[in-house]
């Protein structure tokens, strides 16, 4: 048995390099991997070498993050798993001891190793190791593709739990991608009752629309006036007051600027893209209308939330799921998922 693994190192170029395949530790298991979805982070890593404050710095690394397959060796120490369980794997494994970690919010350990973020190799390849505990078993009902899409509907879980996303309530979602479709579905399930999703690409805000956004705003050419632009929003969602929550999930600096404006007195703009280190946003109108403004990274104890969503039928992310590649094609699959014009929401990477 050999194992096949992706490495990236921010020349856009995908090598596949043969190694062995690893041994699982006391508290780890062993996992032939079957689905891996890309993600917008693992297309920085593969065109620039970098995302946000993290950096190849001229090494390789294995590339993947959001991944599901079968059990296949468990480590001495594991009892709640066994090979032949197919299990969603969640890509960062906190120290499980710190202040931070002991208080719930791991996602902010400062010793957190997440998969494909340097220097941690990822789990875009055949056989992969993981700590047992960040394993979640999955129902025959479900697929390794939608065990892979946990990981970004886990962060649009927790971008509605940080929005205090409830019943009836308006929501403004920045962004169709992936992750601002998911927590336009999510909110949904919350009892959002009013969603409006923003994007410059109107095949995307078609697909918003096709699963259940109420309106869509097609915007904006660069340099446009963030409050022309909160303006042609408050018409569309025929609200003056505005949305209680707005959800960035573009990276466009302008578009939380746009968010600030809109969103009602006391109510909140949820950052979970992530454009420049500085984007200059109207903090005085913010603080005066007392719009709390929320960071997302990641998620923590948000696994077993997505997987009851998609287990139960609440949520249904396989319409978003638009290509499919095999391992070996992984190159193919990132130049597809990085070019606009293949139109792509989301692409899976077949690895057995
Ligand atoms: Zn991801
Ligand atoms: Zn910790």
């Amino acid at each position: 048995m050999k194992n096949l693994v992706a490495l990236v190192d921010g020349s856009r170029n995908i090598h596949l390099e043969t190694r062995d395949v690893p041994e699982p530790g006391l508290n780890e298991v062993l996992i032939e991997i079957a689905s891996v979805g890309i993600c917008g982070s693992d297309l920085k890593y593969w065109a620039y070498g970098k995302c946000g404050r993290f950096a190849l710095d001229g090494t390789q690394m294995v590339i993947g993050h959001e991944a599901g397959g079968t059990i296949v060796a468990i480590g001495q120490n594991i009892k709640h798993l066994k090979p032949g369980d197919r299990v969603a794997i969640e890509p960062g494994v906190p120290c499980k001891s710190c202040e931070i970690c002991n208080n719930g919010r791991y996602n902010l350990c400062q010793r957190m190793k997440f998969c494909a973020t340097p220097p941690v190799d990822g789990n875009l390849c055949k056989y992969y190791v993981h700590d047992a505990d960040f394993c979640y078993k999955i129902p025959d009902s479900m697929t390794t593709e939608e065990a892979a899409m946990l990981e970004p509907l886990s962060v649009a879980v927790y971008a509605c739990q940080r929005g205090e996303v409830s019943l009836g309530n308006s929501i403004v979602i920045f962004g169709a991608g992936p992750v601002g479709i998911l927590c336009g579905l999510v909110a949904k399930s919350k009892g959002a009752a009013n969603i409006c999703i923003v994007d410059i690409d109107s095949g995307r805000l078609n697909k918003a629309l096709e699963l259940g956004a109420a309106h869509t705003v097609h915007c904006c050419k660069p340099g446009e006036d963030p409050q022309k632009v909160a303006s042609d929003i408050l018409s569309t969602i025929g609200s003056a007051m505005g949305p209680h929550c707005s959800i960035e999930c573009s990276g466009a600096d302008s578009s939380l600027s746009t968010g600030v404006y809109i969103t009602r007195p006391g109510g909140c703009v949820v950052m979970v893209g992530r454009g420049s280190m500085t984007p200059s946003v109207p903090m005085v109108c913010a603080a005066t209308k007392e719009v709390d403004i929320f960071g997302v990274f990641r998620y923590a104890n948000n696994y077993p939330q997505a997987l009851a969503l998609l287990s139960s039928g609440a949520i249904d992310v396989k319409p978003l799921i638009t290509h499919r590649f095999t391992l070996n094609d992984s190159e193919k699959a990132f130049e597809t998922a990085a070019d606009s014009k293949q139109k792509a929401i989301k692409v899976m990477i077949n690895c057995q």
